[in-house]
Formats: structure tokens, C-alpha cells, sequence
């Protein structure tokens, strides 16, 4: 395992791999742990100006001791199962934030999971007033948009739907709970309670006016780890008001509101280089020092008590 410590997220111990995925379960049942596998938004970007951060849309590996959920299956779930093929269970809870492109497009390319008949892929969606993802879904893949429907794939789905807001209880107990979010089709922000530690996941949202928003500032309180859509910077927001996405400088307006610990910025605009979102993230240490721009790869103990410093996505395996 080459891992070696990052910034001081105040709690947060967050690691950098070069080789192996460092071993987060063992005796830490009561570990809460995050790991970004897909960090931009809207449409993955490539390039050398995009390393650092790394340009997969969103996934996210949520792991509460050894169980696992997935939030997401933006083209960052390719990797994800990749890099996991030895340690997934027969059956994946994959939580979608909503089912927009970004959120959905590398739901086929899940391997090797996708090619296990012996596999179930449970998908619970929150934004379609109680319906699942699967007539969405099936939409989506079939041609002449993908080349088959989702029904010719090795693995079972079983597709939940569910109205935001209501907490998901599954049957090995645990439970995660959730709100509505403010986007288009709307969507659904969840919150992972494990071990005497909060991870909250806020994404895609647009912040409203006035904020913070009560309800949502009570969803989120006390978090030891809260992820906010901060697409935009304050200066950006106004030429694209009612696109659904927020600022960092919102998401830190939320988190001290709420006694949030530390904050991940998320959904990075395809237009922020390393450069620029290093440039933003000092200014955002400014104000929060504890807050920080995900970057693809990085995995966050969640209320870990090391310190770490920044990942390098170039120095991963
Ligand atoms: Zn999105
Ligand atoms: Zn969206």
C-alpha cells in the first residue's frame, strides 16, 4: 500500500494511492468512509489541465464499516468497479442523486458487475414522486442510443423508487436518510450516520434566496463531512441562475450555518483547470479552512483524526 497523508481537513484523514486501495474496513466497522470516483459535472472532461482533479462525472463509494452504497453512475463507476473487483458483495445499493446524463451514463460500464449474472445491482431513486429509475433507464439505454436495452446485461436489477425526504431503510438495518433537493426534476441529497459520524452528500442542488435554507441546514447539521454542489464561483453564478447549481461560497454559508466540520466541493465545472480550482480552493481555505475541492481518487476517512495532504491523480495506480 503507497498511501501518505494530506492537508489537515480537520478530522478528516485522507489518503493518496499509487499502488493499492489502502485497507478502510478490519477492525474499523465503525469507520464512515468516502471515496470520490468522479468529481466534474455536467460532461466528463480529459487533458493534462484536468489531472489534479481528475474530469469522471460523479460517483462516489460510501463505505459504513465493510458496507458498501455507490451515490451515482456518472462515468466515474467505471473505475470504481475496477479498482473494487475484489471487494464487492452479491448485492449493490446504488443511490442516485437523479438520473440526469451526468449521473447515469456509466451505469453499463459498472465492471465486472455488469457481466455477473450472479450479481444484483439494487438502484433506489428519490426525485420521481415514488416511480424508480427503471422506465427512465430503460430509455435511455436502448438504440439507437446504446447499442442494447439494460435487460440483455448479465446482472439483475431491481429498481426502488422512492420520494425524497423519507429515509431508506434496508435490510441488514442500516439506514440512510434523505431530502429533496432544488434542480430540475429535482433531487435528492443523502445522509450516512455510521459510527458516531455524519456524511452528508448535497448534489446537484441551486442554493435559494434567502439561504440557508432552514430544512436543509438541519439535514446537514453537525456533519462531520458535508459534499456540496459548488459548480460556480459567486462571479459565474449570475449568467447561469436557474441551471441548477450552486457556489462553494453558498456551500460555506451552509456549513457554518449548520456546524458542518469540513466541506467537499463537487460537480466541478468543465471549465476549471487544475490551476483555477487550485486558485479557488485557496480562497475557500480563506474563509473555511477545513473546506477543500474533492479530487478524483481521494478517499476521505470521515472523522478520521490523521492529517493528509493533496492527492496527485497522476500518482495513482
Ligand atoms: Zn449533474
Ligand atoms: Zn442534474
Amino acid at each position: 500500500m503507497a498511501k501518505s497523508d494530506g492537508p489537515n481537513l480537520c478530522g478528516l484523514k485522507s489518503y493518496e494511492y499509487a499502488a493499492t486501495v489502502p485497507d478502510l474496513s478490519g477492525p474499523g466497522s465503525e469507520r464512515l468512509s468516502l471515496r470520490f470516483w468522479g468529481v466534474r459535472g455536467s460532461t466528463p472532461v480529459s487533458g493534462p489541465e484536468f489531472a489534479e482533479f481528475g474530469g469522471s462525472t460523479p460517483c462516489m463509494e460510501v463505505r459504513c464499516g465493510e458496507r458498501l452504497f455507490i451515490l451515482d453512475a456518472g462515468s466515474g463507476l467505471h473505475a470504481c468497479g475496477v479498482h473494487n473487483r475484489a471487494d464487492l458483495p452479491q448485492e449493490i445499493d446504488l443511490l442516485f442523486s437523479h438520473l440526469h446524463l451526468d449521473h447515469t451514463a456509466g451505469l453499463p460500464f459498472f465492471k465486472p458487475v455488469v457481466f455477473d449474472a450472479s450479481r444484483t445491482i439494487n438502484t433506489y431513486c428519490g426525485n420521481l414522486d415514488g416511480e424508480c429509475a427503471k422506465a427512465t433507464l430503460d430509455r435511455l439505454f436502448s438504440p439507437p442510443l446504446f447499442p442494447v436495452n439494460l435487460d440483455v446485461i448479465p446482472v439483475r436489477f431491481a429498481h426502488h423508487g422512492f420520494i425524497a425526504g423519507e429515509p431508506l431503510v434496508f435490510g441488514d438495518g442500516m439506514r440512510v436518510d434523505t431530502i429533496l433537493l432544488n434542480h430540475p426534476q429535482g433531487s435528492t441529497g443523502y445522509r450516512f450516520d455510521h459510527g458516531g459520524r455524519r456524511l452528508c452528500v448535497i448534489s446537484d442542488i441551486e442554493h435559494s434566496d434567502p439561504w440557508p435554507d432552514q430544512e436543509l441546514a438541519e439535514f446537514v447539521r453537525d456533519a462531520d463531512l458535508m459534499v456540496y454542489d459548488g459548480m460556480f464561483t459567486e462571479g459565474e453564478y449570475p449568467c447561469c441562475r436557474g441551471w441548477g447549481h450552486s457556489t462553494w461560497q453558498k456551500g460555506v454559508e451552509l456549513a457554518q450555518a449548520a456546524g458542518v466540520k469540513a466541506l467537499a466541493i463537487i460537480h466541478l465545472h468543465p471549465a476549471h483547470t487544475d490551476p483555477m480550482l487550485r486558485q479557488i480552493e485557496s480562497e475557500m481555505q480563506a474563509v473555511m479552512p477545513t473546506a477543500f475541492i474533492a479530487r478524483e481518487r481521494q478517499t476521505i476517512d470521515v472523522g478520521g483524526q490523521r492529517s493528509a495532504r493533496p492527492m496527485l491523480l497522476n500518482a495513482q495506480a
